[in-house]
């Protein structure tokens, strides 16, 4: 085990800047994941810490080593990616084997780590078989069991659980998750899956167009986005989003009115005239039952335009009078509406976010 640090990692392809500025400290032992939109140059980051891609500037360390001209197979990280790469004439046993053979551990030893491992992934009553006798829930646990069993320093993982059917895949992750409290192994775990890196992470690395976002535990960075792209791309159904005029009465979002929050009034210089995009998550809207209590300032007439009852919540999309954006609503899983109707909802200002409409960049709450 060790810890990996980036100092200002560059790469560039030709004409192209895959990634700039990237700079993290991963703790020993810890499970990290880079998270992001396809292109955003999560894959290029993970294969230059495992030597597969050299940087153009910059300096990568795993321990205390400088690793920048370290060749692949002496950084002692292992990989495993989307496509399992098993190989198909071996059975499960000899590809768990194959890294430990190769480094000619001895054959007594290599037994035991097959076995070992083999138990910890499940996999004892396959050992004698193909890969092409293995599900694809199987085949990437072999997979995964023969980076294991070479105990690296450091764990890379791209995209290991996109090939399997969404229940395997829940499955697999929580087996994953399970595996690296046991083993404790510095992980970095690349995805675009913005539930499997809240789930797995013990910190984030939010990345859009080669550069880091926001580095932070799940549940900080979803209650504390940095900018608009960190606070719509966690989060399902995603954050809503408002672009609102401010007016000395409040926000005009189209044809209605959310009341400005008296401690954001206090706090920051908002000048009328001027355009913010507000940020409500799907489950600080309700709906309003209590008009009669004078709370209809950070009330919103909607028409319900789509609704997906699942069972413990129902989701809700509603449009506003004169504006575009659909709302999403998240609602109780007994609440009964229907397309079509009516609602006035409460939006729960406490947890409203403002967003510079220029630059992205979150100015309530301040930090
Ligand atoms: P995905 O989720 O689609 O795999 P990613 O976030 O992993 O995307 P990268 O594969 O790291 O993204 O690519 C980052 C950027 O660098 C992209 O714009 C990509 O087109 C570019 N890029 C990556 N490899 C090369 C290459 N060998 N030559 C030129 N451009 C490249």
């Amino acid at each position: 085990m060790a810890k990996v640090r980036l100092e200002e990692i560059k790469r560039r392809f030709n004409n192209v800047t895959a990634i700039e500025d990237i700079s993290f400290e991963i703790p020993d032992g810890e499970f990290w994941v880079l998270v992001g939109p396809s292109g955003c140059g999560k894959s290029t980051i993970l294969r230059t810490i495992a030597g597969l891609e050299t940087a153009t500037s910059g300096k990568l360390f795993i321990g205390d080593r400088l690793m920048n001209n370290i060749p692949a197979r002496q950084r002692d990280v292992a990989m495993v990616f989307q496509n399992y790469a098993l190989y198909p004439h071996m059975t499960v046993a000899e590809n768990i084997a194959f890294g430990l053979q190769m480094r000619k551990v001895d054959t007594k030893l290599i037994q035991e780590r097959v076995g070992t491992v083999a138990r910890s992934l499940s996999l004892e009553h396959l050992l004698d078989r193909k890969p092409k006798q293995l599900s694809g829930g199987q085949q990437q646990r072999v997979a995964l069991g023969r980076a294991i069993a070479r105990e690296p320093q450091v764990f890379l993982l791209d995209e290991p659980l996109s090939n399997l059917d969404a229940q395997l895949r829940d499955d697999t992750r929580a087996e994953l998750k399970q595996l690296h409290q046991e083993l404790g192994i510095t992980t970095v775990y690349v995805t675009h899956d913005q539930v499997e890196a809240m789930t797995l992470a013990d910190k984030i690395v939010v990345l859009n167009r080669g550069r880091i976002q926001q580095i932070g535990e799940p549940q900080s960075i979803y209650a504390l986005p940095n900018n608009l792209m960190v606070a719509t791309f966690l989060g399902n159904p995603p954050m809503n989003i408002l672009s609102a005029k401010y007016t000395n009465d409040g926000f005009d979002v189209g044809e209605q009115l959310i009341a400005v929050p008296e401690v954001v009034k206090e706090k920051l210089q908002l000048r009328p005239g001027q355009n913010y995009d507000l940020g409500i998550r799907p489950e600080h809207i309700s709906i309003n039952n209590n008009s009669a209590l004078g709370v209809q300032n950070s009330a919103l007439s909607v028409e319900v335009k789509v609704v997906e009852p699942l069972g413990r919540e129902t989701l809700i999309r509603a449009s506003l009078p004169g504006s575009t954006v659909l709302l999403n609503v998240q609602l109780g899983g007994n609440v009964r509406v229907n397309v079509g109707d009516r609602l006035s909802l409460q939006l729960d200002l406490t947890q409203l976010f403002i967003f510079d409409s220029i630059t992205g960049d979150r100015i309530w709450p301040e930090s």
